[in-house]
């Protein structure tokens, strides 16, 4: 296997997409970005940037490009993330990040961000719907899980939080990131597959089979990456 592989998560919301990116980049050894995560930090720090995108988070909305590109770029100069490899969740999530991020050059050379492979983790609609409104986590460490009774409110996380359900995740607001996420992030599935990057897993099923599916399908493009031998 290939050092620090360079990976992109692409896939609906409730997908299993932040579980596994966490999961991948424990197995490889390489940080995991989640530009969600970053966001909601932000915002429970009242920094300067989480008071400029609380209302757009709580409202399913995405923050604009520019600003999107402006953290992940700081972020990847300050933990030296291209040398390092990376799990990246939640970016890109528009073509324009794409480009402005990766380049526009057939072998997207630019910045040396280029990455090894885009995994795309397909979920039905229908069963995201049922996943996102079970779906607790918890404000302090991010810890996730499905309630079987989508009527209760509120669980234990192992540290003793209490995992509640997250902000945008109310019927509207889920109505509105799944719609953008057809309209903004779909695309970026041929973007890749333009690229020779795009590898398509089967996110349904128990999430260790999913995580197998995903470590199978990685395999023949970190093995062939020249940007993570050495
Ligand atoms: P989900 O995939 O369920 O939407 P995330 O944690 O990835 O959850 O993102 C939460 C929110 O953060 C998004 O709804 C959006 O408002 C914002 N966000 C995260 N990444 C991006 C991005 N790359 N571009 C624009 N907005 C983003």
């Amino acid at each position: 296997m290939a050092n620090r592989p360079r990976i992109v998560l692409l896939g609906r919301q409730g997908s299993g997409k932040g579980t596994q990116s966490a999961r991948l980049a424990a197995h490889l050894g390489v940080p995991h970005v989640s530009t969600g995560d970053l966001f909601r930090t932000a915002v429970r720090d009242g920094t300067a940037l989480g008071r400029r995108v609380g209302d757009i988070l709580d409202d399913g909305g995405l923050v604009p490009d520019d600003m999107v590109i402006e953290v992940v770029r700081e972020h990847a100069a300050r933990r030296g993330l291209d040398a390092g490899g990376y799990v990246l969740d939640g970016f890109p999530r528009t073509v324009v990040q794409a480009e402005a991020y990766f380049g526009t050059d057939a072998a997207l050379t630019q910045a040396g961000h280029r990455p090894d492979v885009a995994v795309e983790l397909d979920v039905p609609a229908e069963l995201v719907l049922a996943r996102l409104a079970a779906r607790r986590v918890c404000p302090v460490d991010g810890w996730t899980t499905t309630v079987e009774d989508p009527t209760v409110e509120a669980v234990r996380c192992p540290d003793g939080h209490l995992a509640v359900q997250r902000p945008d995740d109310t019927p509207e607001a889920i109505g509105r990131r799944l719609a953008l996420y057809e309209v903004e992030t779909g695309p970026l599935g041929p973007w890749f597959a333009a690229h020779g990057l795009l590898a398509r897993v089967d996110g349904t099923g128990d999430p260790d089979v999913v995580f197998q599916r995903i470590l199978d399908e990685l395999e023949p493009f970190l093995d062939r990456s020249p940007a993570t031998t050495g």
